[in-house]
């Protein structure tokens, strides 16, 4: 297991690696970056493709502290490629580990809910979908349908729409910009990003803070918890994640939060 920088966990667990892109928030997977950089190497021997980790799916059961765990941060859980055996098995892992919490997100939540259906999730899973636009906004209305006695969550990262939406039964939402070296291209950046690079420094745009704060001011509205993880930018949180003046990180269990 790995600690990471992402902000919004404590650390990563990869028991399968590798992934199929599926919709426009894949078109840069940062996960399919690293894999194919170090195709051929022990994390990475067979680069993107499905590869299965067994010796790795008993490492939860050596963690003592209570934390928080992204489930296959490289890959996606539901993905129909991974046999559903092996599955069930980091589901074993995780029901056996009630002092953890895993986060599994997801852009395949039909697959999540059918799961769902024949083995409902513990309180200590917290299930996600990814809506990095407005076109995918219907995977929300699956998630409501999941059989979970945990928390719902959503992942607006990287953000590439404004959104309007239902959150009702929903717990938390967590937007973030595009990152990553193909931002350099200025093209691309005005088509993806939510940040601006001048003089060297990047910056929030002026007009997809709006967005952010839309979506900070509706979830909100419905009592969601809500965290800005980062604008995005060549590199992770090089134009950090402040919002009207403040640092939007909340998670679901905390009580103000959700007021
Ligand atoms: S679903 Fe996630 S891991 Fe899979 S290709 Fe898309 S962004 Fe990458």
């Amino acid at each position: 297991m790995n600690k990471t920088g992402i902000k919004w966990t404590d650390k990563t667990w990869n028991p399968v690696t590798g992934c199929q892109k599926v919709s426009e928030g894949c078109k840069y997977c940062y996960a399919s970056t690293l894999a194919e950089r170090f195709s051929g190497g022990k994390a990475y021997p067979n680069g993107f493709a499905m590869t299965l980790h067994p010796e790795r799916l008993n490492q939860p059961k050596n963690l003592v502290k209570s934390q928080r765990i992204f489930v296959n941060s490289m890959s996606d859980v539901f993905w129909s490629a991974i046999p559903r055996s092996f599955v069930d098995q980091m589901f074993d892992v995780m029901e056996a580990t009630p002092h953890l919490t895993y986060q599994i997100l997801t852009k395949r939540p039909e697959a999540m809910l059918s799961y769902s259906r024949r083995r409902r999730f513990t309180k200590n899973i917290w299930v996600g979908v990814t809506v990095e636009s407005q076109a995918v906004a219907d995977r929300l209305d699956v998630l409501r349908e999941v059989q979970t006695d945990g928390y719902r969550f959503v992942s607006a990262e990287p953000l590439l729409s404004p959104l309007a939406v239902d959150w009702s039964g929903l717990d938390w939402v967590i937007t973030g910009g595009e990152s990553g070296e193909h931002l350099m291209d200025a093209t691309i950046r005005q088509s993806r990003a939510l940040v601006t690079l001048a003089n060297c420094r990047w910056t929030p745009r002026i007009d997809r803070i709006p967005w952010i704060r839309a979506i900070r001011d509706a979830s909100k509205a419905s009592k969601l918890a809500f965290f800005h993880k980062q604008w995005g930018g060549v590199i992770n949180n090089i134009a950090g994640n402040e919002l009207d003046g403040r640092i939007w990180e909340e998670y679901p269990y905390d009580a103000m939060a959700r007021m």
